[in-house]
């Protein structure tokens, strides 16, 4: 076959594959171009999840008569002069449009501020018509019919109305984040409607319109970043660690307004939580960069959501720093959202019981001779797991209302009359603080606090692994960690590879109080633990740190390995939860806990405490 030039509309149906994947990604090209626009309002409505009709329409600054066969052709923009690396718009690549329309039937229809009447031209296919008067605002309104009607190999890859129709929310959700002040409406018969009024474009505004988005429980339960270093700026926000998602979709990244996808900015957060979170959790972020537009390459593939920095280190050691120190100086701060899903569970539940007083299941049993005590309620609906349904002031196991924490209270030798007077004033004391006074210890693992004004419960095993985890990365910066010495070395048998890497690494378990070496070929001797650990299971601590550095030896820094070791042997020194605690042992946790930055959260993110408010449980109990 001779060679022979590719007609226009290949050339363009061909640019489609790669910039109109799907219908939100015609609808991601049309905001853009609104947006480009200057438009204050964007409406989009679809129809058949895009792929019968997708309507955007701006009020924008419009396109004159003259020049509306240029915005459907190929390479044509009005965006781009000749420098490359000055790109200030979203689009610049000037293929969108007869993309579109190589592939569908697209309309565009317009008028500028300063002529009286619009326009209008259409594409079908790639075959253009003629320019030709049509009524219409100020503004642009592009309408694009039968989405990949002149390519049905790429119709049949659509995954059907509901998906799609997601993916556009999706795109329009994520770009308006950036846009605070535009207002945004996305409607059709396909979907529900979505409608973002517009907000200020500051600080105030941005988060805002992020709640608006994100959910109303994003911003308390996130921190503000703002940093900046060498002509780079990074500010949005970004979740604490016990607000966590199992998946990394809800990490938004914008870098000069323009929404990305990057691995560099996902890893870059990944590190930014590592200690923090476990693998599996990922944090809820937006995260926004500003920079000189030339320090970044935005012309890595036609669909511009890939990004290349000239200077990778430093965004990434940006974005990293800065979440690091943001986490750290918000210091101890539980979740809301458990107090606040506690308290959901609370109220469902007295619902409920409320709703099963009225029902007939109630005059059945009632007839039945059942007690009218409170267990009767129990009896009224036995598909309610008992453990939840224990009516108030039922005696629990024949104790009354002492749990065994308090009777150990009581029982302690602390119980005497003098003592007891002394912790009514140490505690008026103690409840000044921000976990406030040890009350009770129940189900052998939560502390029971109380401050001037609110409730706090202690996860006291997630508390104390986090308090140990801090120990040891402070005895990565000073001196080596106490050990003690084995009466027998402890022989670990391992896999030969795993052997080594801990022989290897010998130097660095050493300063944390772990002594091991080779012991012949697939094996390790283990002569002293870290004094901090306790009585430990030696084998257990051995292989997992040996899977743990196995994990870790190749993708991260030496720092980051080193917190990965010590995360897990602080799995294996805290107080496993059983274990009872005397009333000074708990005062002396919390008061460890208020001194220990980020000790909120366990290692592994969930949070170690969580505290209701005096005003909430008042709510519970309709005093309020
Ligand atoms: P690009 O956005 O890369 O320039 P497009 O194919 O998306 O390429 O658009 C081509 C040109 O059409 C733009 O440069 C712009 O001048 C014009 N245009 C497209 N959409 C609009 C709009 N909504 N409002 C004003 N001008 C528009
Ligand atoms: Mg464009």
């Amino acid at each position: 076959m001779p060679i022979l030039q590719l007609s226009e509309t290949m050339v363009n149906q061909i640019a489609a594959g790669e910039v109109i994947e799907r219908p939100a990604s015609v609808v991601k090209e049309l905001v853009e171009n609104a947006l480009d626009a200057g438009a204050s309002h964007i409406e989009i409505v679809t129809a058949g999840g895009g792929l019968s009709l997708i309507r955007v329409t701006d009020d924008g600054m419009g396109i004159p008569a003259s020049e509306l066969p240029l915005a459907v052709s190929r390479h044509c923009t009005s965006k781009l002069s000749d420098d490359i690396n000055a790109i200030h718009s979203l689009g610049f690549r000037g293929e969108a449009l007869p993309s579109i329309g190589s592939v569908a039937r697209l309309t565009l229809r317009s008028r500028t501020a300063d002529s009286d009447s619009g326009a209008e031209i259409a594409i079908e296919g790639g075959r253009m018509s003629p320019v030709r008067p049509a009524a219409a605002n100020r503004g642009t309104i592009v309408e694009v019919r039968d989405l990949f009607f002149a390519t049905p190999a790429r119709l049949k890859f659509m995954k059907g109305e509901r998906a799609e129709s997601t993916a556009t929310s999706d795109v329009v959700r994520r770009t308006a984040i950036a846009f605070p002040a535009v207002r945004f409406t996305l409607a059709g018969a396909d979907r529900a409607i979505l409608e973002l009024p517009p907000v200020g474009d500051d600080p105030k505004g941005r988060l805002n319109r992020i709640a608006r988005i994100m959910g109303a429980e994003f911003p308390e339960n996130s921190i503000e970043i703002d940093a900046e270093r060498e002509g780079v700026r990074l500010s949005g926000h970004v979740s604490i660690p016990s607000f966590t998602r199992a998946n990394a979709l809800h990490q938004y990244a914008y870098v000069n307004g323009r929404p990305v996808r990057d691995k560099l900015i996902a890893g870059a957060i990944r590190g930014a939580y590592a200690d923090v979170l476990p693998r599996d959790r990922h944090p809820v972020t937006v995260l926004f960069l500003s920079l000189d537009p030339a320090m970044v390459d935005v012309n890595v593939h036609p669909a511009k959501a890939d990004v290349r920095f000239r200077d990778p280190g430093l965004v990434r050691g940006l974005i990293v720093g800065a979440i690091r120190q943001a986490l750290a100086q918000a210091g101890i701060r539980p979740a809301t959202t458990g107090a606040a899903g506690l308290m959901a569970a609370f109220r469902a539940e007295t619902a409920e019981r409320w709703r099963g007083n009225i029902t007939s299941e109630w005059r059945p049993a009632a007839t039945q001779e059942a007690s009218r005590t409170a267990d009767f309620i129990y009896e009224a609906s036995p598909h309610r797991p008992l453990d939840h349904d224990q009516p108030i002031g039922t005696p629990v196991n024949g104790q009354g209302f002492a749990e065994s924490g308090q009777a150990m209270f009581d029982a302690g030798p602390l119980a005497s009359a003098d003592t007891r007077a002394g912790w009514g004033v140490a505690n008026d004391t103690l409840m000044g603080r921000s976990l406030g006074a040890a009350r009770a210890q129940v189900h052998q693992n939560y502390i029971v606090a109380q401050t001037h004004d609110s409730l706090i419960i202690v996860d006291q095993h997630a508390a104390h692994e986090r308090l140990v985890y801090e120990a040891l990365k402070t005895a990565l910066h000073s001196r080596p960690l106490p050990s003690q010495m084995l009466l027998m070395p402890e022989i670990v048998d391992l896999a030969e590879d795993d052997a080594e890497r801990l022989a290897l690494h010998a130097e660095t378990l050493r300063r944390f109080g772990l002594v091991l070496e080779r012991f012949g070929p697939g094996a390790v001797a283990v002569r002293e633990t870290p004094a901090i650990l306790g009585e430990t299971n030696v084998q257990q601590l051995v292989r997992d740190l040996a899977d743990e550095i196995a994990d870790h030896d190749t993708v991260d820094t030496l720092v980051e390995r080193l917190h990965a070791i010590a995360a897990t042997m602080a799995c294996h020194g805290s107080v496993r939860s059983g274990r009872l605690l005397k009333p000074d042992e708990m005062n002396a946790l919390l008061r460890q806990m208020e001194a220990t930055p980020g000790s909120a959260t366990c290692n592994h993110g969930r949070p170690t405490y969580i505290e209701l408010k005096l005003a909430d449980i008042e709510r519970l109990f309709g005093r309020r």
